[in-house]
């Protein structure tokens, strides 16, 4: 019998399809368990279905109230090829943080004309990339602009505009007043019309205030900037924007009391505040990345070893190498014994990882199952950000990704091995020509698209 995860009223529900059969937490009739028998652990495993399903939900609401309307997956919430292929036969583009970020969106068959740079503190290879590559820029800072148009004209353009202080996300996800991010309209000014007169066609306006957001009162002021921003604009230089860019920021509960955000409203709560400030042609955009990867996917994790005390710790081998949300934010992540659903919680434990920090926590004084070596615990929400900010601290190989696709588990990044974590170290001697191939392939300074 197959029901609703829902193990001790503690933790939220795991989305289908995610479900209990009896004590164990399965993905389309795959057992956990078996998943991590096969592939090992720390394994994340995505569900397919899921990603799609978000990625349907969102169009459907925002396409309802305002077209035309473009959604953009920000890779940098998780990279992985197979992930931006599935959601680019959704219909999505390509919101990109790097250069390595829009090859692997190229590669995964998103067109440039679906894929968004938008570059933070940008070296100047990589502002010549993106416009060799043909994608849509979005510029933090008007002063770029003569650097970027050094390179050629690239096919749009937007700045990245800062509303100044707004309501941000939990655990410090702020992007607007005092941040490192955007500009202020009234600076960027100058520089459309300089676009504009450069014979770029495609101008857009874009912001990005927050991360994580679950009320939907924020969007529709993000939207209220952004209509008020168009209408400055075209006063200002007798322009109108062609797209305005909400950004991503779309929340996912992570804690039990939380709700899930009402897209619907949004949708609606932002349509509304864009009518009468931009014609209906004008394109909407936004760039989650949280909303579509987050609830696909749980981190499996195996306990190693349990260390008795007031709190007691219980040691897992996932740690802040594989999930550092919990250390760098502070982050919550529910967590689900895979193999022990429905039994009732012992005393609160701490689940710590095996880095040599102390912030490797991955919760504090958690009500879970009586652990002991060798049990098996999922972690929730753990699609977003997971993986992509995995890395191999106390020389540790990054853990493998399987996604669960028709009933199948497919891996779609091997586990590293310890070659790969010493393969290209040493005392290099290398020839001029291995220098310039090092350096061409480093990841701020790709050689340049080839072909397209
Ligand atoms: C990170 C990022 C996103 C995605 O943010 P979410 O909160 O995951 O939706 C979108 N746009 C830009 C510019 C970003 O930097």
């Amino acid at each position: 019998m197959r029901r609703a995860i829902s193990p001790w009223g503690d933790e939220r529900e795991l989305p289908a399809p995610f479900a209990a059969e009896g004590a164990e937490l399965t993905l389309e009739g795959l057992s956990v368990r078996e998943l991590a028998e096969r592939f090992g652990t720390p394994l994340y495993v995505t569900s397919e279905a899921r990603l799609r399903s978000n990625a349907r939900r969102l169009r459907h609401a925002f396409e309802t109230s305002w077209e035309p309307f473009r959604l953009l997956y920000a890779v940098k919430a998780n990279n992985n090829p197979e992930i931006v292929r599935a959601l680019r036969s959704e219909g999505c583009g390509a919101d990109c943080s790097s250069p390595a970020e829009i090859e692997i969106a190229r590669r995964a068959g998103v067109p440039a004309s679906k894929i968004l740079y938008t570059s933070v503190f940008p070296r100047e290879d990589e502002l010549a990339f993106a416009v060799r590559a043909g994608t849509a820029v979005n510029l933090d800072d008007p002063a770029l602009l003569p650097r970027l148009l050094s390179h050629g004209t690239p096919r749009a353009l937007s700045f990245r505009l800062n509303p100044g202080p707004t309501e941000s996300g939990p655990e410090g996800l702020r992007f607007s007043g005092e941040s490192k991010f955007g500009t202020k309209l009234s600076r960027a000014l100058a520089a459309y019309r300089t676009a504009r007169r450069s014979g770029i066609h495609e101008l857009g306006m874009h912001t990005m205030p927050g991360s994580n957001i679950l009320n939907p009162e924020h969007f529709r002021l993000v939207a209220r900037f952004l209509g008020r921003s168009a209408r400055v604009l075209r006063r200002a230089t007798g322009a109108s924007p062609s797209f305005l860019d909400m950004g991503g920021g779309l929340g996912v509960p992570y804690r039990s009391h939380e709700l899930p955000l009402d897209l619907e409203a949004v949708a609606r709560g932002v349509a509304r505040e864009l009518e009468g400030s931009v014609d209906r042609s004008c394109e909407l955009w936004t760039e989650p990345g949280r909303y579509l990867m987050a609830d696909t996917t749980v981190l499996l994790t195996r306990v190693t070893h349990r260390k008795e005390g007031r709190v007691p710790f219980v040691g897992v081998d996932a740690g802040m190498q594989t999930l550092l949300r919990p250390a760098l934010y502070g982050a919550y992540h529910p967590m689900y014994a895979a193999t022990q659903l429905g039994e009732r919680p012992a005393r609160p434990v701490h689940v710590v990882g095996p880095v040599c920090e102390n912030t490797d926590v991955l919760a504090r004084s958690r009500r879970l199952p009586a652990l002991a070596a060798g049990d098996l615990l999922a972690i929730g929400n753990a699609g977003a950000y997971g993986f992509s900010m995995s890395s191999q601290y106390n020389t540790r190989p990054r853990p493998a990704e399987v996604l669960v696709r028709d009933g199948h588990a497919v891996l779609v990044r091997r586990r590293e091995t310890l070659e790969d974590l010493w393969s290209h170290t040493g005392v290099w001697e290398p020839s001029p020509s291995e220098l310039s191939r090092a350096a061409a392939s480093a990841p701020g300074a790709l050689a340049g698209p080839t072909g397209s």
